[in-house]
């Protein structure tokens, strides 16, 4: 590739971003560090991207003093920007909780953006783990890569709390538009307590079975679903006969001759039989399920940093970003002018991600072909034993070196370079 690729491939390509580097956005940097603010919110991009591809971006700036000053627009103008372009990269966010809203001083606690532009986009976060080949998974019968579907609709994420502190009584009430409601008590509060109701739509649930079922197909694993039907009679129990339905429906067949198959089980034998698996499935998970697994088994494969993640939504529309979070306690060790040893890679691979699917929407194999050099760029570096402190541990490599963040960086760099 002599040249950069032009911005024409990429004119529709929607960035949205609060950091391109991590520990935490640019825009959440305190008042006076304007310096760092400069160094620090475009390592990655400018090292790794820039150099290579001329990029025509829309920005949302995520951070929390901009979703403040917007009452939170902001985050709901990035998930439209996402459904009308079609692509988009995020960085991680912080979801305030009370500490935060002393530390930035907000107006309120603003609801997680990640809550908030699933529940626009809809649709299903599939999460896969980055294989290195001399960093084993934690759990020693695994040998393929486990990849967890997660449901990005509803659930926890878009119901209503309540607390209550006075006796009382606690019910379901559903008004029908076409009059009447149906009914159902809860629970005699005898004194305080906690409240919740959840919601999920059946076209929601079809639409992830969809997405999960099909991309079982298209990478040839076994699928499994879990939920807790048992007890949840009426909730789990919908998503477990929606998905039997469009599997027997749409897929058994396809997954007969393709020799793969679909499983379902209850979510905590699902979990015991994970452990003792060897790994090469889709693991379909319900939100909150999905959440908290995803991390799991990241961390089980090597590092929360060495995961992909991408939420597919029934529209076509496609959010990549990284699976962990803004790393806090990196960010304050580089406020203090401490180096970090932060790992680049999954944040690389949500730009590589981004950039195949605007290369792939726009005919464009130039640009593919660069976000998988830049891939094998990254892994290539972590083969050959440069590693960041995440992964020293776990790495059974003859002689690791532990760098920086930023010497990460600049190796990938130029092994990209030489790639090129
Ligand atoms: P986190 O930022 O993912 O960090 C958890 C720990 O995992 C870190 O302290 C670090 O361990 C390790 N880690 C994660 N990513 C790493 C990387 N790239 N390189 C090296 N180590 C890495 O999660 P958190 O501390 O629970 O949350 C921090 C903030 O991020 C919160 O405000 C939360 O709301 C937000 N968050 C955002 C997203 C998102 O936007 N998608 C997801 C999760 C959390 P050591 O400190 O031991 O090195
Ligand atoms: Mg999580």
């Amino acid at each position: 590739m002599s040249e950069k690729i032009t911005s024409v491939v990429l004119a529709f390509i929607l960035l949205i971003t609060t950091v391109f580097l991590f520990p935490v956005s640019a825009a959440e940097l305190p008042e006076n560090s304007v310096a760092v603010k400069k160094v620090y919110s475009g390592w990655l991009k400018e090292k790794l991207i820039l150099p290579y591809v001329d990029l025509n971006t829309e920005y949302y700036d995520l951070g929390l003093k901009r979703r403040d000053e917007t009452g939170d627009a902001v985050t709901i103008d990035a998930a439209n920007a996402i459904k009308r372009l079609g692509v988009g990269v995020k960085c991680a966010t912080i979801t305030p909780n009370r500490q935060r809203v002393e530390e930035y001083g907000l107006s309120q606690m603003w609801k997680s953006p990640n809550g908030t532009i699933r529940g626009i986009l809809d649709g299903t976060v599939l999460r896969a783990p980055i294989l290195v080949s001399h960093i084993k998974p934690a759990v020693r019968t695994w040998e393929k890569p486990i990849t967890i579907a997660r449901h990005a609709y509803g659930d926890v994420y878009a119901g209503q709390e309540m607390r209550v502190s006075e006796p009382g009584e606690a019910g379901l009430v559903y008004r029908l538009d076409g009059g009447g409601k149906e009914r159902k008590a809860v629970h005699r509060f005898k004194g305080p307590g906690i409240l919740q109701c959840q919601f999920n739509t059946d076209e929601s649930i079809r639409s992830f079975a969809h997405v999960c079922f099909k991309y079982a197909l298209d990478t040839m694993q076994d699928m499994w679903f879990s939920t807790k039907d048992t007890i949840s009679k009426q909730y789990d129990q919908t998503f477990k006969l929606l998905f039997q339905e469009i599997y027997e429906a749409d897929y058994k067949q396809a997954f007969e001759s393709a020799g793969i198959q679909y499983f379902y089980t209850l979510i905590d034998d699902a979990v015991a039989r994970v452990i003792r698996s060897e790994g090469g499935f889709l693991w379909a998970l319900k939100n909150y399920d999905g959440d908290v697994m995803s991390d799991m088994v990241s961390t089980a494969f090597g590092s929360l940093a060495m995961m992909t993640s991408v939420l597919v939504s029934p529209g076509g529309q496609y959010e990549f970003e990284a699976a962990h979070g803004t790393v806090t306690q990196h960010y304050y060790r580089h406020l203090k002018g401490e180096e970090t040893s932060t790992n680049p890679t999954a944040t690389i691979f949500a730009w590589t991600g981004a950039l195949k699917k605007r290369g792939e929407l726009d005919g464009s194999a130039d640009l593919a072909d660069f976000a998988k050099a830049l891939e094998s760029a990254c892994l290539g570096t972590l083969e050959s034993g440069l590693l960041t402190k995440d992964l020293a541990a776990l790495s059974d490599h003859e002689s690791p070196r532990i760098v920086t963040t930023n010497e990460m960086l600049d190796a990938i760099a130029e092994r990209l370079q030489k790639m090129i």
